[in-house]
């Protein structure tokens, strides 16, 4: 059995958060168990962009905070590291988003030190089980003695949901990103770049910030959802398994975790994971949006693939909302978006939704491509 720990926990504060993840720890053998004095620990917070911790976009600061400080506490040095999604001439923001999300702030004040992925250099790893693949990953992740993936629960329009396994993504520096994205054009196939990815840096534990999470148009243009849930395990696939089902949906459903299922690379089936902690099974999230239609990437059948086409979406710009940022521009892998105009080719776009997901302004809405869908969803 793998255990997952769910704790309930409704406040940033540090002093009841680090009570909580004191508690939840403890079902998973205590801190001694992972972190030893003098060790480097990297926190792989989720810093999708600049965003700040209110929007629930990002691992919130002050669940940062209350991490580096226990693990200061422990004599370990402690680093923070991620590296934004996206572009801006040729830029990732990720230095931005250390600001505006509250963590160079955090850093400071709790005597961490701040590692931004596109500056720090990257080394080349290929997966154990399938070594013709290379990735080009950050340094510090494999500089650090222990690596603590620090996820949020959130939605994705995508991929419907992005938790502690997705978030392994911000580990590729800047631009390299969007090749990936590239050469995974649909979701399932996307999934075996994260699953690879995964393999490679293989943290040694799993924390996830569900105190507010984000619901509808994640991963940044959805809404904060009071959920008041700290997830732990050393298993992603397991947290992220009950992270899903308190959402009501089904892991084996979404074609971003196919390929990890199929090689066998965590607990995903529900009856043998040991959730311990708060609850002995899932919690659901009353009233909790997930998107509305999920991205399918394999076809099956003659029906099934018209109702793919009926349920198809596309990314559409809002010129109104736009602030003329050329984000969507610079970091969409296929160049399909122009710049003067921010048209979409469509012709050209792969629909891999990282002009949704990047546009800080949530100028870019995802809307069906079929007339009568748009009426029936009022898109
Ligand atoms: S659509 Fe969004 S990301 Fe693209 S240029 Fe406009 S504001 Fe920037
Ligand atoms: S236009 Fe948007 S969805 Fe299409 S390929 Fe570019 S980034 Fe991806």
């Amino acid at each position: 059995m793998t255990d997952v720990v769910c704790m309930d926990c409704a406040s940033y504060e540090t002093p009841a958060l680090i009570e909580k993840l004191e508690a939840g720890m403890a079902f998973l053998g205590g801190w001694d168990s992972f972190a030893k004095p003098g060790m480097k620990v990297l926190l792989k917070v989720n810093l999708i962009g600049p965003k700040a911790s209110q929007t629930a976009a990002v691992t919130h600061c002050e669940f940062v905070r209350a991490v580096v400080r226990i693990l200061k506490g422990r004599g370990c040095e402690v680093w923070i590291g991620d590296s934004a999604g996206g572009a801006i001439a040729g830029i990732a923001p990720t230095e931005r988003g250390f600001e505006v999300s509250g963590l160079a702030r955090i850093a400071a004040e709790e005597g961490a030190l701040l590692k931004n992925f596109e500056r720090e250099g990257s080394v080349e790893r290929r997966p154990a089980d399938s070594g013709d693949r290379a990735y080009f990953l950050a340094k510090p992740l494999f500089d650090a003695d222990l690596v603590i993936n620090l996820p949020k629960l959130k939605t994705h329009s995508a991929a419907t949901y992005t938790g502690a396994f997705k978030n392994l993504f911000g580990c590729v520096p800047g631009l390299k990103k969007a090749e990936y994205h590239r050469i995974a054009p649909n979701t399932h196939e996307f999934g075996r770049i994260i699953a690879d990815i995964n393999l490679c840096v293989r943290p040694g534990l799993h924390i996830m910030d569900g105190i507010v999470a984000m619901q509808g148009r994640g991963p940044t243009a959805g809404t904060p959802y009071p959920s008041g849930k700290i997830l732990f395990s050393t298993d992603p696939l397991a947290l992220d398994a009950v992270a899903c089902a308190m959402l009501g949906v089904e892991l084996a459903g979404l074609p971003i975790f196919d390929s990890a299922r199929e090689r066998d690379l965590g607990q995903w089936r529900l009856p043998a994971i040991h959730l311990v902690g708060d609850h002995a099974t899932p919690p659901p999230l009353p009233g909790f949006e997930v998107p509305k239609a999920m991205k399918v990437g394999a076809t099956g059948g003659r029906f099934f693939g018209v109702m793919i086409n009926f349920m198809k979406r596309r990314p559409v710009v809002d010129l109104a909302a736009c602030k003329d940022c050329g984000a969507c521009v610079e970091s969409c892998p296929v160049k399909a978006i122009d710049r003067p105009t921010k048209r979409i080719d469509y012709t050209a776009c792969i629909e891999c939704l990282c002009c949704h997901e990047l546009c800080m302004h949530e100028a870019i809405a995802i809307k069906p491509t079929n007339r009568l869908m748009a009426l029936l969803s009022r898109s």
